[in-house]
């Protein structure tokens, strides 16, 4: 078979009659077209993986397989062109894998699986049997930096950079531990957005049949952050002691994190008006008046070598925590201002309903161009925005890949693999394996159910 060739501009690229390097005469422009699009999905886009986990166990021959399952599943396309198209729905792997190549869409998002196809759901009304509703869905989560811009100054809105990423990390931790060691989940996947945040995607069947009722509850579990807009305060933490999911989260990532990272990098104290802003979280006015006093001090002296920010914070820490000040709410104070800077911040209602849509895991976004690959929860420290795969680079690699031995998978060689790699061994594996038991559990106590009855 002919490999496809992508056109790219350095393909006559000479320099004095002679080829310039190989790698800048490869080289594709970065971006995202239609056309690349087509190659990615042509030649990348894990189908087969997709459908695994989005079958859980269902597509095998075991008795206790439920084959409707995966058609029941609802995914909605953006167009180019900002053309939406909801309630797909697909038999196989094989017709995911050509709809989503005939329509190449920008944008997959995978909604919940209803009581029927969706894609039949009018047929169904009409017969009045079947109510079409949505019966599973995994629990998922949205963490979105555009709503930590009042606590980050080196980028707003979409914008991401390695300085303000640590929220992200945060976030990435303090949730996946809880969801394991609170609320006993195994089978989480975390995604990269493709721009500015993280998807988590929490795929346990008790997780999966959790109602809107239930997730209303988990995803209040998580509910610290109460601010507006224009609340300066956006945490209130009530009570003697913090319960325990958030003393852990404390101690173990908020602090470090805000002390080692954050302070520094977002220079959190280092001019008035961030003074300002940490000052109003103090509600003794003398003790803040003290403070600013201390602050406007070492300005002006400027003597020691140590970084203004770290300085300022331990002053604060001293004069808060140190034993004069008596009064809890003053105590409290350092932990409001940790959790205010740091703590993650939850798109609510994305958590909360079933037929909430969220995007698929291997999409690519259009903005950037890079793809939305997994993020290991027990690495997320590693792992790096700025250099995830972009398809003008994916392509690249196809490219020059196509000058050696042919392969089935395209992705193997590419920088993709890696992820997919990912993907398979640390969560669809232990998933599909999960699946099978709990199928084999049910089904045998089914089975020792009708003999018992039999029996009679
Ligand atoms: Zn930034």
């Amino acid at each position: 078979m002919a490999k496809e060739r992508i056109p790219n501009e350095g393909d006559e690229m000479q320099i004095d009659g002679g080829v310039c390097e190989e790698r800048v005469a490869r080289a594709i422009p970065e971006g995202f077209n239609p056309d690349y699009l087509k190659i990615y999905y042509g030649k990348l886009f894990p189908y087969a993986d997709m459908f695994k986990w989005l079958s859980y166990g269902n597509d095998g021959k075991h008795p206790a397989c439920d084959h409707s399952y995966f058609g029941r599943r609802e995914f909605s396309f953006t167009l180019e062109n900002d053309i939406y198209i909801r309630f797909q729905s697909f038999g196989s792997a094989k017709e995911m894998e050509n709809s989503i190549k005939e329509k190449c869409p920008f944008k997959i998002d995978i909604g919940p699986v209803y009581s029927v196809d969706p894609a039949k759901r009018h047929a169904y009304a009409q017969g009045g049997n079947n109510v079409f509703a949505p019966v599973e869905r995994e629990l998922v989560f949205d963490i979105d930096m555009s709503d930590y811009d009042d606590v980050r100054y080196c980028c707003s809105g979409a914008d991401v950079c390695l300085e303000c990423w640590p929220l992200m990390t945060i976030a990435i931790k303090v949730i996946d531990t809880a969801l394991r060691d609170d609320f006993g989940f195994n089978h989480i996947l975390w995604v990269y957005s493709g721009r500015r945040g993280v998807h988590c995607w929490v795929c346990d069947s008790k997780a999966r049949r959790l109602n809107n009722e239930h997730r209303a509850a988990v995803t209040d579990y998580f509910h610290v952050y109460k601010g507006g807009e224009n609340s300066l305060k956006k945490v209130t933490l009530a009570g003697p002691v913090l319960y325990p999911f958030l003393a852990r989260s404390y101690t173990d990532v908020l602090k470090s994190f805000f002390e080692e990272k954050l302070l520094r990098s977002q220079n959190l104290l280092a001019s008035e008006e961030r003074c300002q802003k940490i000052l109003g979280f103090i509600p003794d006015e003398s003790v803040a008046a003290e403070l600013l006093d201390k602050w406007q001090g070492n300005r002006r002296s400027s003597i020691s070598k140590e970084d203004v920010n770290v300085v300022r914070w331990d002053q604060l820490k001293h004069m808060l925590q140190s034993g004069k000040q008596k009064i809890q709410g003053l105590r409290r104070c350092v932990e409001e201002i940790v959790f205010s800077y740091t703590y993650p911040r939850l798109d609510m209602e994305v958590s909360k309903h079933m037929n909430h849509l969220l995007k698929a895991p291997f999409c690519v976004h259009p903005k950037t161009g890079r793809v939305c690959v997994p993020i290991d929860p027990n690495n997320c420290e590693d792992f790096d925005p700025t250099t995830v795969p972009t398809l003008s680079h994916l392509l690249e690699e196809i490219n020059e890949g196509s000058m050696m031995m042919e392969s089935n998978n395209e992705w193997e060689r590419s920088s993709l693999g890696k992820s997919i790699e990912f993907f398979r061994s640390s969560f669809l594996q232990p998933l599909l394996k999960s699946c099978k038991e709990e199928m084999e559990s049910a089904y045998s106590a089914k089975i020792k159910q009708s003999k018992n009855s039999l029996s009679w």
